[in-house]
C-alpha cells in the first residue's frame, strides 16, 4: 500500500517536517546535497493539497532541468491521488514562463501560434544582422550572443543596454540586442531568455496581468535556488510578493551556473527582500556512504562560504573512493564500459544503477563506442538527440511554417528541402525585398513586385512552393489536420530526398521513420486531454495548432526524446545531474585543463568547477569512481595529463588508486633527486 501524506511526513526528520509544516509565510530550506531538499518539496506539495486543503492547480513548483522536472513529477504522481494532483504545475522556470506567454499573447502584443527561437534559430538571426555592416566571425556572433543573453538574464532591455555598455565592443553589441529584438517581434517570435524576461516585464509594468497571475499561483516552490539568475528571482518575487507563500531550497555550493546568469547571492537578497524569511537547515545526508561523503565535505571545504555547513551520514563507510588512471583516453572508455558489464553482475545491479558522469559531451563518444561494442543499453542525455536530428528540424520547420507563415527562419530550412531549385541568390534577393517592406519572406513570396527583382522563372518557384504550404493549411483548416500533414510529406516526397542525401538506404529508412514518430507524437498531442498536461496553466484553446506549438515548444525546451525508463546505463553531463542520484558513479577525466577546466583555470573561476565537482561526487550513493587519462587527444593533438588538484584535496586514506605505476609525479621526484645530489654535493663540500 502507498503511504499516506501523513506516513510520509512521519518518515522525514524534524527539521525536514518544520519545513514542510511552515506555510505561513516565506521559507528557505538551505543544506548540502543528499540532505533531502527536494524530497520537502515533493512532500510539502502532497501536504498543501491534502493536508491544507489547497488546490493543487493554485500551486507552482519550478525546478532547473527538464529531467528534474520530470521526477519531482513522478515523485508527487505517487502522493497525490486520482484528480487530486490535476491543474499542478511541475515544471522548469522556462516552461513556466511560456506559459505565462502563451495565456497573457494578446496583452504582450503577439499574435497566437508564435515561434520560439532555440540558441541556432537565434544565431542565425544575429549572423543576418551583423553581416550586414561588415564580415564578423563565429567567435564575435557568439560573444554578441552571450552578451545579449546576459542582458536579458539580468533585466536590461534593448534601450537600456547602451547605457550598461562599457566598451565599444559591448557598445556594439547594445546595437545588435537593439535591432535582434526588433525582428524576433517582427517574426512573432521569441528567443529562451525571453521565456522569463517577457513575463517579468509584464508583471512588473500591468498591474491587472499581475493580479491575474497572483490569482492563479498562490503557492510556489523553487528547487535548485541557488542557480537562478535575476529575472528568475523576479519572477519570483512578484507573483509572491503579496502573500509571500512560497518554499525554496538550495545549496550554495552546488551552484554551478554562474557562466549562464545564474545569481547565489540571490540566496541573500531573499533574506533582504522578505524579513520574515523562515531559514531551515538540512544537515543529515540520506543519500551516500560515509566515505563519499567525506570527500565531498573535504573538497568544497577549499571554497569559502557564505553558510556553513556541516554534512554527517548513518549510512557507514561503505566501499573505498577509487581512482582509475589509464594510459590514455580510448583505455579509459573501455575501462569503464568493461568494469560497468562486470560489476552490474558482481552487485546484482540494473543497468540504470550506473552513471556515468562527464564535463564535456564530447568525452561521450568514445564510451558510447565502448558501450555499443559490449551492447550495453545506455541513454545519452543532451547529447545528439532526436529534436536535434535534421529530418527532425526539417519537419518542425514545415510543421512551424504551417501555424506561422512569417516564421522567416522555418522558410529559411525549408524552402529548398527537397531541392526545388531555390538558390541562395534567389533567396537574398527575396529577403532583401522582404525587409524593404517589413514582410515575411513567405508574405514576400506573394507579392507581384516581386518579378522585377527575380527572373519570372525564380518567383514561379517560389510561388509554387508557397502554394503548396497555403494547400496544406487550407486542408488542415477544414478537416484532419494530421492526414494532411501526413499527406504533405508524401506529396513532396520528401522520403525520396533523404534516400538521395543518406550514405546508406537503412539510414535514410530510419530517418524516416524518425519523422512519422514526430507526427504520430503530434497526433497523440492533439488527442491528449489538456488537463492532463504538464503544463496545465495553459489557457490556449485547443486545436492542432495549439498542438503544433505545444511541441514545437515543448521540443526546444526539452531538447532531448521522449523519456526513456528502460533499463539502461545513464550517460550524462556534470552539469545535467544536478539533484539527481545513482547507486554506482564513474566521473570521467579528472584532470587539469578538463575539471577544472582549462577556460576556467585561465579566468579564475576555479571554485565555480569545485562546486561542478563537489555536485558530480554527490550523485553516487553506494560506489564513487573516478578515472583519468594519462594521455588524451585534444585540439587535434596528443597531450600529456596531468591528475585534477581535485584529487589532491581528497581525503588520500579514503582514496584506493590503481593504475597509477609511480605514485609520484615523476617532476617532483625529478626535483627531489637534484634536491639529493646538491645535498650531497655540499656535504662532499
Ligand atoms: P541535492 O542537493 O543533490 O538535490 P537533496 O537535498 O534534494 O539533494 P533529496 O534528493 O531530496 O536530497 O534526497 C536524497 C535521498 O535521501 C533521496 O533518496 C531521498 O529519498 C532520501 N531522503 C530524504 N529525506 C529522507 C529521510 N528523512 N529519511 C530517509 N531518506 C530520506
Ligand atoms: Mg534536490
Amino acid at each position: 500500500m502507498t503511504p499516506t501524506t501523513s506516513q510520509r511526513l512521519q518518515r522525514l526528520n524534524p527539521r525536514q517536517q518544520e519545513a514542510v509544516k511552515y506555510i505561513d509565510g516565506p521559507c528557505l530550506v538551505l543544506a548540502g546535497a543528499g540532505s533531502g531538499k527536494t524530497s520537502v518539496i515533493t512532500t510539502k506539495i502532497a501536504y498543501l493539497v491534502q493536508e491544507c486543503g489547497m488546490s493543487a492547480r493554485r500551486i507552482a513548483a519550478v525546478t532547473f532541468t527538464n529531467k528534474a522536472a520530470r521526477e519531482m513529477k513522478e515523485r508527487v504522481g505517487q502522493m497525490l491521488k486520482g484528480r487530486e494532483g490535476h491543474g499542478l504545475t511541475v515544471s522548469t522556470f522556462h516552461t513556466l514562463g511560456l506559459n505565462i506567454i502563451r495565456a497573457e499573447l494578446k496583452t504582450l502584443g503577439y499574435k497566437a501560434g508564435f515561434s520560439l527561437f532555440d540558441p541556432e534559430d537565434a544565431k542565425a538571426l544575429l549572423r543576418d544582422l551583423m553581416n550586414k555592416d561588415a564580415q564578423v566571425d563565429a567567435e564575435q556572433i557568439n560573444s554578441v550572443q552571450s552578451k545579449i543573453s546576459q542582458w536579458k538574464n539580468d533585466l536590461v532591455l534593448p534601450g537600456q543596454a547602451l547605457s550598461f555598455a562599457e566598451n565599444e565592443d559591448e557598445q556594439f553589441a547594445a546595437r545588435v540586442y537593439e535591432a535582434y529584438n526588433r525582428h524576433l517581434k517582427a517574426y512573432n517570435a521569441v528567443d529562451f531568455d525571453d521565456l522569463i524576461l517577457l513575463p517579468v516585464v509584464l508583471l512588473q509594468n500591468d498591474p491587472e496581468a499581475l493580479a491575474r497571475w497572483r490569482r492563479k499561483i498562490h503557492y510556489m516552490l523553487v528547487d535548485e535556488y541557488q542557480d537562478t539568475n535575476v529575472s528568475q528571482y523576479l519572477l519570483v518575487k512578484l507573483l509572491m510578493a503579496e502573500r509571500a507563500t512560497f518554499t525554496v531550497v538550495g545549496d550554495d555550493d552546488q551552484s554551478i551556473y554562474a557562466w549562464r546568469g545564474a545569481r547565489p547571492e540571490n540566496l541573500v537578497t531573499l533574506g533582504e527582500d522578505f524579513p520574515r524569511l523562515k531559514v531551515i537547515k538540512l544537515e543529515q545526508n540520506y543519500r551516500s556512504t560515509g566515505t563519499i561523503l567525506r570527500a565531498a565535505n573535504t573538497l568544497i571545504a577549499n571554497n569559502p562560504h557564505v553558510y556553513d555547513k556541516t554534512l554527517w551520514s548513518e549510512m557507514g563507510d561503505g566501499a573505498p573512493i577509487r581512482v582509475v588512471v589509464n594510459r590514455h583516453e580510448e583505455a579509459e572508455a573501455e575501462r569503464v564500459a568493461s568494469e560497468i558489464l562486470t560489476r552490474r553482475i558482481k552487485e546484482s545491479a540494473s543497468w540504470r544503477d550506473f552513471a556515468v558522469l562527464y564535463r564535456g559531451n564530447f568525452q561521450a563518444r568514445l564510451l558510447e563506442l565502448k558501450l555499443q561494442h559490449y551492447q550495453i543499453p545506455y541513454k545519452l542525455s543532451g547529447g545528439t538527440s532526436f529534436f536535434s536530428r535534421n529530418e527532425i528540424k526539417d519537419a518542425m520547420a514545415y510543421l512551424r511554417l504551417l501555424i506561422n507563415p512569417a516564421d522567416d527562419n522555418a522558410f529559411l530550412r525549408i524552402v529548398n528541402v527537397p531541392r526545388r531549385e531555390v538558390g541562395p541568390n534567389t533567396v537574398e534577393k527575396l529577403a532583401n525585398y522582404a525587409t524593404e517592406r517589413s514582410i515575411s519572406l513567405f508574405a514576400a513570396c506573394h507579392e507581384l513586385g516581386l518579378e522585377q527583382v527575380l527572373p519570372t522563372r525564380a518567383t514561379e518557384r517560389l510561388s509554387r512552393f508557397t502554394h503548396f504550404i497555403d494547400g496544406v493549411r487550407k486542408r488542415m483548416d477544414q478537416g484532419d489536420a494530421i492526414a494532411a500533414i501526413r499527406d504533405m510529406l508524401r506529396d513532396m516526397d520528401y522520403e525520396a530526398w533523404l534516400y538521395q542525401n543518406a550514405s546508406a538506404p537503412t539510414i535514410a529508412e530510419r530517418r524516416m521513420a524518425n519523422v512519422w514518430i514526430l507526427i504520430d507524437q503530434l497526433e497523440k498531442s492533439l488527442n491528449r486531454d489538456p488537463e492532463e498536461e504538464a503544463d496545465s496553466t495553459a489557457t490556449e484553446t485547443d486545436g492542432v495548432e495549439a498542438a503544433i506549438s505545444r511541441l514545437v515548444l515543448r521540443d526546444i525546451l526539452e531538447q532531448q526524446a521522449e523519456e526513456d525508463d528502460s533499463d539502461r546505463v545513464q550517460l550524462l553531463t556534470m552539469h545535467a545531474s544536478k539533484g539527481l542520484e545513482f547507486p554506482h558513479v564513474y566521473l570521467m577525466g579528472l584532470e587539469e585543463d578538463l575539471l577544472p577546466h582549462r577556460n576556467a583555470i585561465e579566468v579564475g573561476t576555479v571554485e565555480e568547477e569545485r562546486r561542478l565537482a563537489y555536485v558530480g561526487i554527490t550523485r553516487a550513493r553506494r560506489t564513487l569512481t573516478m578515472t583519468l587519462a594519462r594521455q588524451r587527444k585534444a585540439y587535434g593533438e596528443l597531450m600529456d595529463c596531468q591528475p585534477s588538484r581535485f584529487l589532491d584535496e581528497l581525503p588520500p586514506e579514503d582514496l584506493e588508486w590503481e593504475g597509477r605505476a609511480d605514485k609520484e609525479d615523476p617532476d617532483k621526484k625529478q626535483a627531489r633527486g637534484k634536491d639529493a645530489i646538491a645535498g650531497l654535493r655540499s656535504l662532499l663540500g
